[in-house]
């Protein structure tokens, strides 16, 4: 994050599922902003996950790939759905997904709860406990157990067979996820949670031991560290202790899915990974919602929020970020909600009344 990225192309990846259908909303955003604030941003769309299976026979396409890498930011929907889950498994929709985060060396993964005051009802938990909730979760992106070598299932000589991964972390990788932390919390209230299991794994009290360290460049900066058990019971007991949360790939997966919980629907959150220059991939944290899609039900919010994001620390236009969020912010003010998301004296909307009403907000 420390060099500014200096292409303003951008790569649109609708995906499958409900993806095109939430993407063909952010478009129409990111078309509305980028005029209304004259951001010179340019943009094309490729293929990723199970659409691109169907067209080239990869989840990640060359094509894909190279655009990707030309690109200043990429925009992702969602991929993967069960037409694609009986094919081998190196190469279904999900693959092509870690593989591009892995090409880009898309590191960090920034994935915010924040519960807008409007939604505090639509939380499963008691609106005192969560209103007001803004918090960030920074996840490692490309390392861990989820990309460990050996991995595989193997038959034993007794004829049983027997699954295993591998989680493993360098100190670099450690440190540079730490870094980006410490400088988020700067820009936030200067508190770092550092989430390990370093009372059993040897890689998370590795973990433990250079977070710590790296922590000395960053005195302005409060760092505690935290069980990931307890962790996962803090967040539903009373998550508005925390600030920024800084975990490995396979816990910051689960937490951050407990923290989109938290806001009342997973369609509202959106994320960012990032690598050194700031270069990004968002997309919101939800998948492609096979149950729902084509029908006009899933809730855009989340990807137009990934499209702020994007402005945000891809192309440092906060004030086009900030606009997109006062819009989101506006309709759900005048009681427009998706189904996710929907509660008594609401007005529900489709995908499409909801991304329209963002749109027209903007003007
Ligand atoms: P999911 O996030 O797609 O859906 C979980 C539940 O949340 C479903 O009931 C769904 O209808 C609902 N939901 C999700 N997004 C919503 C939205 N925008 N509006 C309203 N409701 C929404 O997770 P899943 O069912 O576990 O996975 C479905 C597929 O998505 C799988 O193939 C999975 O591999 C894939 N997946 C992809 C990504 C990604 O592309 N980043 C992430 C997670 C899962």
């Amino acid at each position: 994050m420390q060099q500014q990225n200096q292409t303003r192309h951008i790569v649109i990846l609708p995906g499958d599922g409900i993806g095109p259908e939430i993407m063909a909303q952010a478009e129409a955003v990111l078309n509305r902003v980028n005029e209304q604030h004259r951001l010179g941003l340019s943009w094309e769309h490729q293929l990723l996950g199970g659409a691109a299976i169907d067209a080239t026979g990869k989840p990640l396409p060359e094509q894909t790939l190279a655009a990707a890498q030309k690109a200043g930011a990429v925009l992702l929907g969602a991929v993967g759905g069960p037409r694609w889950d009986q094919i081998e498994r190196s190469i279904r929709p999900e693959r092509g997904l870690l593989a591009i985060r892995s090409a880009l060396g898309l590191f960090a993964n920034l994935r915010p709860a924040i519960l807008y005051p409007q939604l505090a009802e639509a939380s499963t938990l008691r609106p005192e406990v969560v209103s007001g909730l803004d918090l960030l979760i920074v996840r490692e992106l490309t390392g861990g157990i989820y990309f460990g070598q050996p991995r595989g299932v193997r038959v034993l000589e007794s004829g049983e067979r027997e699954g295993f991964n591998t989680d493993v972390y360098r100190e670099s990788e450690i440190r540079r996820i730490a870094r980006v932390a410490f400088d988020l919390a700067r820009l936030r209230n200067r508190r770092v949670l550092s989430v390990d299991k370093a009372n059993v794994l040897e890689v998370t009290e590795l973990w433990r031991e250079i977070v710590t360290d790296e922590a000395k460049n960053y005195p302005d900066v409060t760092l505690s560290h935290m069980y990931v058990d307890n962790a996962a019971m803090q967040l539903v007991r009373a998550p508005k202790q925390f600030d920024v949360l800084v975990t490995g790939n396979l816990f910051g997966d689960i937490l951050s899915d407990e923290a989109a919980m938290l806001t009342g629907s997973i369609g509202m959150l959106p994320s960012a990974s990032l690598d050194a220059t700031g270069k990004g991939l968002y997309e919101p944290c939800h998948g492609s919602a096979p149950d729902i899609a084509g029908q006009d039900k899933a809730n855009p919010l989340a990807t137009i929020l990934s499209v702020a994001m994007m402005l945000r620390y891809t192309f440092k236009e906060d004030l086009a970020a900030q606009s997109i969020e006062n819009a989101v912010a506006k309709v759900l003010d005048a009681g427009l909600r998706t189904a996710d998301i929907a509660s008594a004296g609401t007005k529900l909307a489709g995908t499409k009344v909801m991304g329209q009403a963002v749109v027209d907000a903007l003007a």
